[in-house]
């Protein structure tokens, strides 16, 4: 079973409250730091990743309060969102997660995950859920809380579960399976079906519901394949495969624009006449359908 954004980073977390030291990790010459501009990542300028304390120490206004991502082989790893641009980043390479999870590394891409997620989760919640005050940063960017007195309530980051699917098809001839499209996407783009967890909902139920409502098809033999954060906002992806022996499909909630039905030769064949793109190969969907691929046919599937 392929294993996905595997971090090897310890993320330090019963040190959080200690602001002491946590000061101390965050202002050490080594430590690396990301810096995320309205959900990009900008680079430095000479291409790094990571940003160290001195370049940064004068532009502190410009910048959110430091998440502390944790800890690896002694070096310390925090993120900033950079709130207001400043004339120093003039320049310098802005890319998205997309872009930057090509080139890095499982251990890197853990981190973009974990910054970007958590980043996301403070912009999204400025104001209390329970009075409406102010929230302030606590406990070293893993959480918030109400800076009414009165109500001082605190919050710590949500997660939204959402399923990934693969729908196998076994009772024809060879197997095949079932690759969607949304009007959205780029021409040719397709990939498999995902849906959000609803409450008071199993993870097994929630693909059964997800996979009729999009497709028509009823589906069983579901089995748990891999997850993968998805911080756009704020998700899980928690990956399935599952089959059906249904061949007619209904896009009942219209959320599809196609959904077509392909055995592996057919795949390679779209791939080769530029007539099907998978999806990008660092994502859990591409994982689903290579995994499905390499059954049939020994070897992996092209982008
Ligand atoms: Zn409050």
């Amino acid at each position: 079973m392929p294993s996905f954004s595997y971090s090897p980073i310890d993320r330090n977390a019963l040190i959080r409250s200690d602001i002491t030291q946590v000061n101390e990790f965050l202002q050490d010459s080594q430590s690396r730091i990301l810096i995320w501009y309205q959900g990009k990542l900008v680079k430095t300028k000479d291409k790094r990743l990571y940003f160290l304390f001195e370049e940064i120490v004068n532009l502190t206004h410009s910048l959110s309060e430091p998440v502390y991502l944790g800890r690896h082989e002694s070096l310390n790893y925090f993120a900033y969102q950079l709130n207001h641009w400043h004339p120093d980043f003039d320049g310098l390479e802005l890319v998205n997660l997309r872009q930057a999870s090509l080139t890095v590394s499982d251990y890197h891409l853990g981190l973009l995950y974990h910054s970007q997620g958590i980043l996301n989760w403070h912009s999204n919640h400025p104001f209390c859920s329970q009075c409406g005050s102010r929230t302030r940063v606590i406990n070293a960017g893993h959480g918030r809380q109400c800076e009414n007195s009165e109500c001082g309530r605190e919050h710590y980051p949500r997660v939204d579960p959402a399923v990934i699917f693969s729908i196998i098809n076994n009772s024809g001839a060879e197997s095949k399976i079932l690759l969607a499209r949304k009007s959205i996407w780029d021409e040719y783009r397709h990939s498999v079906i995902a849906g959000f967890v609803e409450p008071g909902e199993t993870l097994e139920d929630a693909v059964k519901r997800e996979a009729y409502e999009e497709t028509g098809l009823k589906v069983d033999n579901i089995r748990y394949f891999d997850s993968q954060p998805w911080p756009f906002p704020g998700q899980i992806m928690l990956g399935f495969s599952c089959e059906t022996d249904q061949w007619e499909t209904e896009l009942v909630d219209q959320e599809l624009e196609s959904a077509q039905w392909l055995s592996a030769s057919e795949i390679e064949e779209k791939i080769n006449t530029a007539k099907l793109k998978m999806p990008f190969r660092a994502s859990i969907s591409w994982l689903l359908i290579d995994h499905w691929f390499k059954q049939q046919s020994g070897y992996s599937v092209d982008t």
